[in-house]
């Protein structure tokens, strides 16, 4: 389609980076360009409303930021950050969770959602699907519920997909 062309010819691959052998799918040069954004966020929020009616959208700091509020408003929802460890002023709930090496935190006011929200979750790229788990482990704690989980890419390769089961991830474009 001419969405997934776009995504391809704007979304570049940077080889060994952040650590030799993995290749980093870099956004910036969509986010640059005017038309391609547009065309990301129509898409997103098309997807977006196969997840049925939602009350939140959660956005992962940091890319996360750059699409959530964007769907968020184009659906009628608020905006919750999940951040890293240490950034939120008031009171937080917490998850740790696994990275390739070493763990990280995530956290989220203990008051952003509402009980038996309906949340949708967004972020840039879908990976090992560790972050995503990490914060539908934030919603469960705080007794609302993970309608869907949305990104723009998926890395195939990494089995993200399959431990996100029942809910899944949509996205815009797998590699
Ligand atoms: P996961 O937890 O699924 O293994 O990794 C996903 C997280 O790492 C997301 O927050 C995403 O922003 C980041 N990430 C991992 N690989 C890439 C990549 O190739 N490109 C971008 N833009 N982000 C990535």
């Amino acid at each position: 389609s001419d969405l997934t062309e776009t995504i391809d010819g704007l979304v570049r691959p940077i080889e060994d980076w952040p650590e030799p052998g993995v290749t980093f799918r870099d956004i910036t040069p969509l986010l640059a360009d005017p038309a391609a954004l547009a065309a990301v966020m129509d898409g997103l929020v098309e997807l977006a409303q196969q997840a049925g009616p939602i009350d939140a959208v959660l956005g992962i700091e940091a890319r996360g930021f750059l699409f959530g509020p964007s769907v968020a408003l184009r659906l009628d929802a608020g905006f919750v950050p999940v951040r890293k460890a240490g950034k939120l002023p008031a009171t937080s709930l917490s998850t740790s969770y696994e990275l390739e090496y070493g763990a990280a935190v995530l956290e989220m006011h203990v008051d952003a959602l509402t009980p038996g929200a309906r949340v949708l979750v967004v972020d840039d790229v879908l990976a090992t699907g560790g972050t995503m788990l990490a914060a539908a482990d934030l919603v469960q704690q705080a007794g609302a519920t993970v309608a869907g989980n949305l990104v723009l890419i998926e890395l195939l390769a990494l089995g993200g997909q399959a431990r996100l089961a029942p809910v899944g991830c949509a996205s815009l474009r797998t590699y």
